[in-house]
């Protein structure tokens, strides 16, 4: 949620491969459905063809997204059918006839949701990709916030809102990665940026949102109506108290932004050298609470054995204070004798800072992991942080996303990897701060306890707001607010 988020400092994810379950439900026998169960593909209960085309006669230009009708496939973890959601009337039609006949229904954007949330094996999924208004506003008035805003369709990705706000000469906060949307799951999960340490998170920027509630209701949530609702999707996660159709967010004056890049190496994986390589890790992290008190940001990726490169972002920040800042980086690489390289850029805007950061990034099939370490860890339990840090970076995990991008990986090492990330590397994380959490937009899907990682002290409330707006429970998300009411079967079936 806003504040305890903010407090944290930094997220880190480790990257192992897994991939979803590709087993068809009919290909398991699906049996028949309960009362207690979702209806599923092949039950007695599962609408009619004709059933399925009345609503899309109802819903404009609905279609199947998938496959064409002639080509064989599987459909397996993805929905049955799609609603191309062009106005609230679709997510309204959607909800109904998803409640009528006992549907599993979710809530789909980019579908860029490491966890699956926005998928779902015999399901139907209001896609709001295609709702894609942006409107600058140059003096949004509300008794918190006076002064620019942008207010973005559900269904608007990260690139279009740097590009409309450019246009503006104002900056939004957003994710790294130019295709996340921005209204759906990433402000809702809490939405880290290249901006945060200067602005706070993207749901801090939040004044307003239009929802259809799972009644069916579509509201405004803001700090004045609808505040419990406002307040929900500002961190407590995407895909479980209505479906958002806009958002407007915060602008901020455009600045110029510096960007370093830099890289180090160790000479090999010997235990000199090694030593070395984490001497250098301990001072880049240490580096990090002086930087992002002043609005900096950083990416870093190391595995053992293999070059380590980062991007520092410093909004505000001259070419020569960055210099300054990584001085003393870059006489302890010298000390230590590791090869290295900077190059620090100043850009006039964080558009044209944006602009030279690699285009897009893969959405492989990632298993992801981690945890918000807390500055006072980083700073105050450094040899337990460092120890952690050399037990999460074998030399294997890098060879093992090299291998998957050459060669299929076996599904029993895939579930050697989730084990190692759920039970072995997240369990050292948890222990070194068990105070802390997890980011739940990039998180384990397997995270035990994720009620307390991904919410902390606010799961009741959350939970409270989701019956209120969401009574049926129509809208179900894996590790959303009030999942932990539902059991997914081995075949997929709720
Ligand atoms: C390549 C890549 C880069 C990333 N970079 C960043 C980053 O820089 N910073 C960061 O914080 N995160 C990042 N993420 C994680 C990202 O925040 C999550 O994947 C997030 O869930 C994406 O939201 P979405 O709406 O685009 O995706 P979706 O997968 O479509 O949706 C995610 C969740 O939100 C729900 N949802 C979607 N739309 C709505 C809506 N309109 N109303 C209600 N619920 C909705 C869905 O049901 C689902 O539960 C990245 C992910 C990828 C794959």
């Amino acid at each position: 949620m806003r504040t305890s988020l903010s407090n944290l400092l930094g997220v880190f994810a480790l990257y192992a491969v897994a991939q979803t379950s590709g087993r068809s439900a009919e290909a398991t026998g699906a049996a028949a459905s309960t009362p207690d169960c979702r209806c599923f593909p092949g039950d007695a209960c599962w609408p009619s063809t004709q059933k399925w085309s009345r609503l899309n006669s109802t819903v404009s230009r609905s279609c199947d997204p998938f496959t064409s009708i002639d080509s064989p496939c599987q459909v397996g973890a993805y929905v049955r059918y799609a609603i191309n959601v062009t106005e609230p009337a679709d997510i309204i039609a959607g909800i109904k006839f998803a409640g009528k006949n006992n549907v599993r229904l979710v809530i789909r954007n980019t579908g860029h949701d490491y966890l699956g949330k926005s998928s779902g094996p015999g399901s139907l999924s209001l896609w709001t990709h295609h709702l894609k208004d942006i409107k600058y506003i140059p003096d949004y008035k509300s008794e918190a916030y006076y002064g620019p805003a942008l207010k973005l369709g559900a269904g608007v990705q990260g690139s279009e809102a740097y590009a409309a706000a450019n246009e503006n000469g104002v900056v939004v906060v957003g994710g790294f990665c130019p295709s996340v949307g921005i209204a759906g799951g990433y402000i809702q999960g809490g939405g880290r940026s290249i901006l945060m340490s200067k602005y706070g998170l993207a749901a801090d920027q939040t004044l307003e949102f239009e929802v259809v509630t799972g009644e069916g209701k579509h509201v405004k949530a803001s700090m004045t109506e609808n505040r419990d609702l406002y307040w929900a999707l500002g961190g407590g996660g995407g895909g479980a108290y209505g479906v958002v159709t806009s958002v407007i967010v915060k602008a901020h004056k455009d600045i110029p932004i510096t960007v370093a890049r830099y890289s180090f190496r160790a000479g090999g994986t010997d235990d000199t050298s090694m030593v070395k390589f984490y001497d250098a890790l301990d001072f880049l992290h240490q580096m990090a609470p002086k930087y992002t008190d002043r609005g900096g940001f950083s990416i870093n990726l190391y595995s053992k054995g293999f070059p380590t490169s980062g991007s520092f972002f410093g909004p505000g920040w001259t070419k020569h204070n960055t210099a300054t800042l990584f001085q003393p980086f870059i006489q302890k690489l010298d000390s230590l004798g590791l090869q290295h390289s900077l190059n620090i850029t100043e850009f006039p805007s964080y558009s044209a800072a944006y602009g030279s950061t690699p285009e897009t990034i893969p959405i492989g099939t990632f298993q992801n992991g981690g945890r918000m370490i807390p500055r006072d860890t980083i700073l105050n339990k450094r040899a337990q942080f460092n120890k952690v840090v050399k037990y999460i970076t074998p030399s294997s995990l890098l060879g093992a996303i090299m291998k998957f991008l050459l060669l299929p990986l076996q599904w029993s090492q895939i579930l050697k990897d989730q084990d190692t990330i759920t039970n072995n590397w997240g369990r050292q994380l948890r222990e070194l701060a068990p105070e802390s959490g997890a980011y739940l937009n990039e998180a384990d899907a397997n995270e035990p306890n994720f009620q307390r990682e991904f919410y902390g002290e606010n799961y009741s409330r959350l939970l409270s707001i989701k019956n209120k707006y969401d009574p049926a429970g129509i809208f179900y998300a894996l590790t959303a607010v009030g999942s932990d009411a539902w059991t997914q079967k081995p075949d997929g079936r709720l």
